[in-house]
């Protein structure tokens, strides 16, 4: 299945609170995002299972939480100062401004002297169909020259302490990676590590970019999930180099990971950096691409940034940041592999791929196929009839009891099948019915069955399940155990 338009998301993430624009009712900024009720959910477990994935359960992975403000000289070290740019030209009559090396790609727009004046919009790189005319204005006004390109540096800068002057100017910082190479020793030290292992950081961070957009794609506040995992360049694996072959490893693994959370295998594929491409520190960088839907772009990063980082801070410092390798009684600089993915462009890929429009019964279903451990919601907990107080008491019951465990709501703000239709649309991967036969009716002196009705998102089947099963059923299906399985123990209940 293809990939949702954009638009389609957007307004499904702002109508069910997923996804805000920043300072909406001010205008909104364009480049920073809001996360609401659900969307905060929905981050929190992706950067959740990241952590238990790739952290705690490895025993050579620790973790840290580094401050966003760090000393200036931080930035000069890493080359974030020097370095840390991209070209952008501005037109001179609309003021908007370009990635110089990105403004080729985009649709331009153009007043054809060929058909009297009249616009048109010419795909990116093409000329346009009537006078043949290549785009050398603004892609956007179709009026304004452009300005030669100029150096642009990302980081924002402000002001630590009372005094707004040079020697209190500092970053926001631009990525969480130097947080943890000034902290190597602090770690190494205090944990007593052995090489390989990593350190792993998951943070704000800011860039001012040029154009930002595409929703959540590209923003200049965002959220990385680093890792740092130190390897010592003189051991061997597989006869070649530790760190190229512990680099193979990673990329392997973060694919995976994606995979494993839901990302069709085939949305995703690897670009290898070319030499003239490689940032100033890589001996070699892989990008994992995912087809957004304005194209294959990068979901993230897995650079091997060698032993770049510990000499630079070690050169500024003037402090060692070294390993000593027992084995051959000698310090040493561990190289550095990087696997850096964005918080926020992972979630718009889950949510991209959970996206599904189907038909049920003449009707218009639609869902969001969310891994179960990612869905902001796991279980619903919904009254057939919110008349009757024995069924709406049993429900709220219910929901403080699994709400222990699980992200569990309830709500009764609408008929069964509409409120079926707006779980399935933000992803629960589990609703549960509390009707008549559960409770009994005491006026006809009819017990209750004590049973409830689980429905399966995907499926839609429904189960009829014991309340006391409830616990064990939910905690068999968040494990690895699948609906099937789970459903076959149990009565089909009817749809
Ligand atoms: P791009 O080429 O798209 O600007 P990058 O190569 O500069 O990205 P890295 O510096 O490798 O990005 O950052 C690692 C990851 O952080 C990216 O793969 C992406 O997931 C995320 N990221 C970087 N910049 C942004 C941004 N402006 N908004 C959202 N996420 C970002």
């Amino acid at each position: 299945m293809s990939a949702p338009n954009m638009d389609v998301l957007v307004s499904l993430a702002k109508r069910r609170g997923f996804i805000f624009q920043s300072s909406e009712i001010y205008g909104g900024t364009g480049s920073c995002w809001d996360y609401g009720p659900l969307g905060v959910e929905l981050k929190q477990n992706i950067k959740r299972v990241w952590w238990r994935d790739f952290i705690q359960e490895r025993p050579d992975m620790v973790g840290l939480d580094a401050s966003i403000l760090m000393h200036a000289t931080v930035w000069k070290a890493s080359g974030h100062v020097d370095n840390f740019t991209d070209p952008m030209v501005d037109c001179r009559e609309c003021k908007r401004r370009f990635r110089a090396d990105q403004v080729g790609d985009m649709a331009w727009l153009h007043f054809c002297p060929a058909t009297k004046g009249n616009k048109f919009t010419i795909p990116a790189g093409g000329p346009c169909p009537h006078c043949g005319a290549t785009r050398t204005l603004c892609p956007e006004c179709g009026k304004g020259e452009l300005t030669a390109p100029r150096q642009f540096n990302l980081m924002f800068k402000t002001f630590m302490g009372p005094v707004e002057e040079d020697a209190a100017l500092t970053y926001l910082r631009p990525e969480t990676a130097q947080g943890i190479f000034v902290n190597f020793d602090n770690v190494l030290q205090s944990m007593r590590l052995k090489l390989p292992f990593g350190i792993a950081q998951i943070g704000k961070a800011f860039r001012n970019e040029i154009t930002p957009g595409n929703f959540i794609f590209r923003s200049r506040e965002f959220e990385q999930m680093e890792i740092e995992y130190f390897v010592n360049p003189n051991d061997r694996m597989d006869g070649r180099p530790a760190d190229e072959a512990i680099h193979d490893t990673w990329i392997e693994a973060c694919r995976a990971w994606f995979v494993r959370y839901g990302l069709a295998a085939d949305h995703m594929k690897f670009h290898e950096h070319e030499t003239a491409e490689l940032a100033h520190y890589s001996k070699r960088t892989v990008d994992i691409l995912y087809k957004f839907p304005m194209g294959w772009s990068e979901l993230m990063g897995i650079a091997n940034r060698t032993d770049f980082d510990l000499k630079q801070h070690s050169k500024f410092s003037g402090k060692s940041l070294t390993y000593f390798d027992e084995e051959r009684k000698e310090h040493i600089v561990p190289f550095v592999i990087e696997p850096s993915a964005g918080v926020d462009r992972a979630l718009l890929a889950f949510l991209l791929d959970a996206y599904q429009e189907e038909e049920v019964r003449g009707e218009k279903r639609v869902l969001l196929r969310l891994h179960r451990e990612l869905a902001p919601i796991t279980i619903a907990v919904l009254p057939l009839l919110k008349k009757r107080p024995e069924i709406v008491s049993t429900a709220h019951e219910l929901r403080t009891r699994l709400a222990k465990r699980w992200r569990t709501v309830y709500d009764d703000t609408a008929a069964i099948g509409r409120l079926y239709r707006r779980q399935d649309e933000v992803g629960t991967p589990y609703c549960v019915t509390v009707d008549v036969k559960t409770v009994g009716d005491r006026e006809k002196g009819e017990a209750g069955d004590g049973k409830v009705t689980i429905r399966e998102r995907d499926s839609m089947e429904q189960i009829r399940v014991p309340l006391a099963d409830l616990d064990t059923i939910f905690g068999r299906l968040m494990g690895e155990t699948a609906w099937s399985e789970v459903a076959a123990a149990y009565p089909r209940a009817e749809g």
